[in-house]
C-alpha cells in the first residue's frame, strides 16, 4: 500500500502575504492535488508580538481567491500548546531533553570566547548529562530552558527535491533550546510535532528553512519517526533583485484581485516562477496539475516580473468567453455604481483582446453604461471642421437604419462615399465621441452594442464639440 501524499502550507501571519510567500502554498497544494493527496493549512502564530488576525485573513482570503483549497485546517499552533507540552514531557521522560541553567550573561561570555578563538559560536554542552559527568550546581531561583540532546557524531542527511543531497555533520549542531524557561516549546519543536501529527509526507517550503531541517530531522528521529521528503524552494526576488518582502514594496496577494488579475493567470504565473514544463508559458490550472511534479523545480532564485504577469493575465483573459468574463466585470462595474445588462458578455468578448486586466475591461464596459469624457486632445485632433458635416449626416442616417452591424456598416460606407472621406477620418471621431477613445474594436460592432439612443445622444451637438 502506498502512503497517501499529505502536504501543508505553514505560514507565519506576521505580515501581509505576498506573491513570494504564496508560491510556497501553490506547490504543496498542486503536489497534493496532482497525486490525490491532502493539503493542510497550518497557521504558525507562536510569535505573539508579530502575529495578527489581519495577516491571517489575508492568507485565507488570498488562498480562497487563488483556489488553493485545503482539506484540513486552518490549524493554529497557539491552540496546540498542550499537545506540544505533552510531547515534550515524553521526550524528557525518554532522557532526550535536559534542563540548562546557563544564564544569558554566561552564554554571551561563551560566545565571545569562541569568536575570539575563531570558532563557530555554539552551546558547549555544559549542562548536558553524561555517564560519569558531574554537572554544575543548580543555581537557586533560576528557571532552566530545556535543550534537545542532539546526537553526537555522525551526520544528518536528506535528499532534497530541489537542492539534491544535503549532509550536515552532527558536530555542527549544538543542543537546541526546545522549551523556554516558562515551559513554552520553541519553533523547531512545534513544527516537528505538527508534521508528525498531521502525517505530512512532503514538506515543500522556502529555503530560508534549510538550516532548520537537520535539527528537525534529529527531533523526528528522537520521537521515533522518519522525517518527510523535503523540497526547499529558492527565494523569489523582486524586480530590483532583492528578496521579495513587504518592506521593499511587495503587495499583499489580495491586491492583485483588486487590480483585475484572474486567479488562473496568477496560478499560471506563480507556477512558472520556479518550476517549468518544457517551454510552456501559458497553461490552465488543469494542465498545471497534470504536469506538476517535484522534479522540475528550479534551483536558482526566481525574479518577479510584473510585465510578464500582465502578459500572462492578458493571455488568460483572451482565452475566456465573454460570458465567463461578464460576471467578473459586472462586479467591478457594480462597485462604480453601474448596473450592467445583457449586453455585457458581448461587450467583454469584443474588448477582451485589448485588455490586460478585468479592471481595464471594466473601464471599456463603463463607456456603454455611464457618461464618457473624451480627452480634449482627442477631440481637437479628430473632431475637425472638415469632418463635422459627415458626422451630422451619419447621425441622421443612424436615426433610422435597422440597428444591426451590417446596416450600421452600410450607413457609414454611404457617408464616406458622399463626403469623400476615408474610413479612419470618420471612424476616429465617432469613436472619440461615442466611446471616449480614438482606438476601439471595429466601429460598427461598437455602435451596435452601444445602442441607437446612446449613439445618437453622443453624436448630438454636445457643448464644445460644435456639431
Ligand atoms: N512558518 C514558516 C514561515 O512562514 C514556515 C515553516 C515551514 O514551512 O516549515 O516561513
Amino acid at each position: 500500500m502506498t502512503t497517501k501524499i499529505r502536504t501543508r502550507f505553514a505560514p507565519s501571519p506576521t505580515g501581509f502575504i505576498h506573491l513570494g510567500n504564496i508560491r510556497s502554498a501553490l506547490y504543496p497544494w498542486a503536489y497534493a492535488r496532482a497525486n490525490g493527496g491532502d493539503f493542510i493549512l497550518r497557521i504558525e502564530d507562536t510569535d505573539l508580538e508579530r502575529s495578527t488576525q489581519a495577516a491571517v485573513d489575508v492568507i485565507i482570503e488570498g488562498m480562497r481567491w487563488l483556489g488553493l483549497d485545503y482539506d484540513e485546517g486552518p490549524f493554529y499552533q497557539m491552540q496546540r500548546m498542550d499537545r506540544y507540552k505533552s510531547v515534550l514531557a515524553e521526550l524528557q521522560a525518554a532522557g532526550q531533553v535536559y534542563p540548562c541553567y546557563m544564564s544569558v550573561a554566561e552564554l554571551d561570555a561563551l560566545r565571545e570566547r569562541q569568536m575570539a578563538a575563531k570558532e563557530k559560536p555554539r552551546y558547549d554542552g555544559t549542562w548536558r548529562p553524561a555517564p560519569g559527568k558531574t554537572l554544575p550546581v543548580v543555581p537557586a531561583g533560576v528557571q532552566p530552558v530545556l535543550r534537545f540532546k542532539n546526537p553526537h557524531g555522525g551526520a544528518v542527511a536528506w535528499d532534497d527535491k530541489v537542492k539534491g543531497r544535503i549532509e550536515i555533520s552532527n558536530d555542527e549542531l549544538d543542543d537546541l533550546v526546545i522549551a523556554r524557561p516558562d515551559g513554552t516549546p520553541t519553533y523547531n519543536f512545534c513544527v516537528v510535532v505538527d508534521d508528525i501529527d498531521m502525517a505530512i509526507t512532503h514538506v515543500i517550503r522556502g529555503d530560508d528553512h534549510v538550516n532548520n531541517t537537520p535539527r528537525q530531522i534529529n527531533i523526528f528521529r528522537a520521537l521515533g519517526k522518519e522525517p518527510p521528503v523535503y523540497a526547499h524552494l529558492p527565494t523569489v526576488l523582486n524586480e530590483q533583485g532583492e528578496k521579495m518582502s513587504k518592506r521593499n514594496g511587495a503587495k499583499p496577494v489580495t491586491q492583485y484581485a483588486e487590480e483585475g488579475y484572474l486567479p488562473d493567470a496568477m496560478v499560471n504565473y506563480l507556477a512558472r516562477l520556479g518550476w517549468s514544463h518544457g517551454d510552456d508559458e501559458i497553461f490552465s490550472r488543469a494542465q498545471f496539475l497534470q504536469w506538476f511534479n517535484l522534479d522540475h523545480l528550479g534551483k536558482s532564485a526566481a525574479q518577479f516580473d510584473e510585465a510578464k504577469l500582465r502578459w500572462v493575465n492578458a493571455q488568460h483573459l483572451k482565452a475566456m468567453e465573454g460570458g465567463a468574463l461578464a460576471p467578473l466585470v459586472a462586479a467591478l462595474l457594480q462597485r462604480r455604481g453601474i448596473t450592467a445588462d445583457e449586453r455585457l458578455p458581448r461587450i467583454c468578448a469584443l474588448f477582451k483582446d485589448r485588455c490586460e486586466t478585468t479592471v481595464a475591461l471594466a473601464d471599456w464596459a463603463a463607456a456603454f453604461y455611464a457618461d464618457v469624457a473624451p480627452a480634449e486632445a482627442d477631440v481637437a485632433q479628430h473632431v475637425t471642421n472638415a469632418v463635422r458635416p459627415a458626422l451630422l449626416a451619419l447621425r441622421e442616417k443612424l436615426a433610422s437604419v435597422a440597428w444591426d452591424k451590417a446596416s450600421i456598416a452600410a450607413a457609414i460606407k454611404e457617408v464616406l462615399a458622399t463626403h469623400g472621406l476615408k474610413m479612419p477620418q470618420l471612424a476616429m471621431p465617432v469613436r472619440v465621441l461615442v466611446m471616449g477613445a480614438a482606438h476601439t474594436p471595429s466601429v460598427d460592432a461598437v455602435l451596435e452594442l452601444a445602442g441607437r439612443d446612446l449613439v445618437l445622444a453622443r453624436l448630438q451637438a454636445p457643448q464644445g464639440f460644435g456639431l
